[in-house]
């Protein structure tokens, strides 16, 4: 088994959104009032090569996203910005590696945000799976207001719903074996949305933690501190415990989407450690 860390161009983002200021709605209108912006940040999309198929987690950001600068949407147009070539996005990427896209047999969406789905268009062919609650959340006019962009789903996307049993896996409440080794599984991560999951990927005694959003970085993650855009504060503070948790009780290396540590801890299996500089004093327990 091998896991990429494929980088589908750069996003800059307000520094309130990444280190959430105050609470509620404060917090979350901190992020457009701030006017301070991040450096560009990659956005990581991974493809493990499994040897049931190729499972692709997450699809990046697409081409599309350059027009947001333009959006009437006050999120878009003020406090987001990409920067993204055709060929870096995740179907000409995967071709550099030698995989046909429709080679890959699933795809998994931590959420549909617009820097999570924007690469959809690659695969038409495989099978797309969703949480069934993160899709109507996005879908429509409503997702539209929430800054979801359901207008840029290809007309063909028609995702399966992925359903999490509830079946504890580690210190998470609901998961599903994505594969028939088990050694794949969705778990459920809720917080920066309200039905945001994570992809676990077991390989030779370490687990891959595939995060999506629960945080911009492992720093983040260790010390509990939410992000500046996340639904439910209380409840991303618990996914955030429930990681440090499962670190503690197995070796893990942590992936979140924007981490520009990422790819380097991936390609060095570079461990979750909670008593080094980075340590927020022990993991919550539930
Ligand atoms: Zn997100």
């Amino acid at each position: 088994m091998k896991i990429h860390a494929i980088q589908t161009g750069f996003v800059r983002i307000k520094t309130a959104q990444v280190e959430g200021r105050g609470v509620g709605l404060r917090r979350r209108l901190a992020v457009f009032t701030d006017s301070h912006w991040t450096e560009w940040l990659p956005t990581y999309a991974w493809v493990v090569e499994h040897p049931e198929g190729v499972i692709v987690v997450d699809t990046g950001q697409g081409t599309h996203l350059l027009q947001t600068a333009t959006s009437l949407h006050p999120y878009m147009r003020w406090e987001v910005r990409f920067r993204i070539a055709p060929d870096q996005e995740l179907g000409p990427q995967l071709r550099a590696l030698g995989i046909a896209p429709h080679d890959v047999t699933r795809v998994v969406l931590t959420h549909l945000h617009i820097d999570h789905d924007g690469g959809l268009a690659h695969f038409p062919r495989s099978e797309i799976l969703v949480s069934r609650g993160e899709l109507q959340a996005a879908s429509g006019w409503i997702g539209r207001m929430r800054g979801y962009l359901p207008n840029r789903w290809p007309s063909w996307f028609n995702p399966v719903s992925l359903d999490l049993a509830p079946e504890a896996y580690g210190p998470f409440a609901a998961s599903k074996r994505l594969t028939s080794a088990g050694d794949v599984v969705a778990v459920a991560t809720p917080g920066h949305t309200a039905h945001h999951v994570s992809v676990l990927v077991e390989n030779q005694g370490i687990t891959y933690f595939l995060a999506g959003d629960t945080s911009y970085t492992q720093r983040l993650m260790l010390a509990g501190h939410v992000d500046g855009v996340c639904i439910d504060e209380t409840v991303a503070r618990a996914t955030l415990g429930a990681i440090r948790h499962l670190a503690v009780d197995r070796p893990t290396v942590y992936l979140p989407t924007h981490d520009p540590e990422s790819a380097a801890r991936l390609a060095n299996r570079s461990l979750v450690k909670q008593n080094g500089s980075e340590g927020s004093g022990g993991p919550e327990r539930f």
